[in-house]
């Protein structure tokens, strides 16, 4: 089964009112390609979630930054997956490692939110990465594969689940990742993924890279055979005459 193209924009904690619309109003008059050939989301805090939703055209869909772990409650300031389906949001992003380095947040408790988010129906991009002291010490493998068993130990189906590999000295750094260095993880955890999962899983989920991404680095990575799509930052909140998210295909 051939992978569909994704193209995710994560704004991380960043904009206004004013800023928001702003580049909705770019994305509204971007060239995308069709939703046959690519998939593009697009990441607002949660404040700006319903006006994004409100406002941006129908083929680019909206995804949340994280949500809680299980059902909501009495767990102050957080936005539980239930919350996400009543707005009429399809995706999560989980386990950015933002969430995991500053916010703690370990393995096993990102594989219970990918687990919750999918049982409530939400899609999910499910961040995994090494460190430069860990790629330095030539342990980049062993940690990707140790997030991802994590998840694969909480869930059986991977058709809603997105897997991005974002290395994390990559992030918002400038430093993106040779086409050749991002090539080998991702072919590695599709190897993972026919050893630990299936062969179907291994060839259908989609594995997308991020890290400094941007139009100018964006076409040679694509290049890549196990590389299908991008989680982008800082360069999909830019809003100028050269913003395109068709630029990142
Ligand atoms: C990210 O935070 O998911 C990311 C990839 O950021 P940047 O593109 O800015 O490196």
């Amino acid at each position: 089964m051939a992978r569909k193209f994704f193209v995710g924009g994560n704004w991380k904690c960043n904009g206004t009112n004013e800023e928001v619309k702003k580049i909705v109003s770019t994305l509204n008059e971007a060239e995308i390609p069709s939703e046959d050939a690519v998939e593009v989301v697009v990441s607002p805090p949660f404040v700006f979630l319903s006006l994004v939703k409100s406002l941006l055209r129908s083929d680019i869909q909206v995804a949340a930054q994280n949500c809680w772990v299980r059902k909501g409650g009495a767990f102050t300031g957080e936005v539980s997956a239930e919350m996400l389906v009543n707005l009429g949001i399809p995706w999560v992003i989980l386990g950015h490692s933002e969430r995991r380095l500053i916010l703690n947040e370990s393995n096993e408790f990102v594989g219970d939110k990918v687990a919750y988010a999918l049982s409530q129906g939400i899609k999910v991009i499910a961040c995994v990465g090494e460190t430069l002291e860990q790629r330095e010490s030539g342990s980049t493998i062993e940690v990707v594969a140790a997030q991802t068993k994590a998840i694969a130990d909480k869930i059986s189906n991977w058709d809603n689940v997105v897997l991005a590999y974002e290395p994390v000295w990559a992030i918002g750094t400038g430093k993106v990742a040779t086409p050749a260095q991002a090539q080998e993880v991702h072919a590695e955890l599709r190897k993972w993924f026919q050893t630990n999962v299936s062969a179907e899983v291994a060839g259908s989920v989609r594995i997308i890279y991020g890290g400094s991404v941007n139009g100018a680095n964006c076409k040679e990575l694509a290049a890549q055979p196990d590389l299908d799509g991008f989680l982008v930052g800082g360069a999909s909140l830019k809003v100028n005459s050269s913003y395109k998210f068709a630029s990142f295909i």
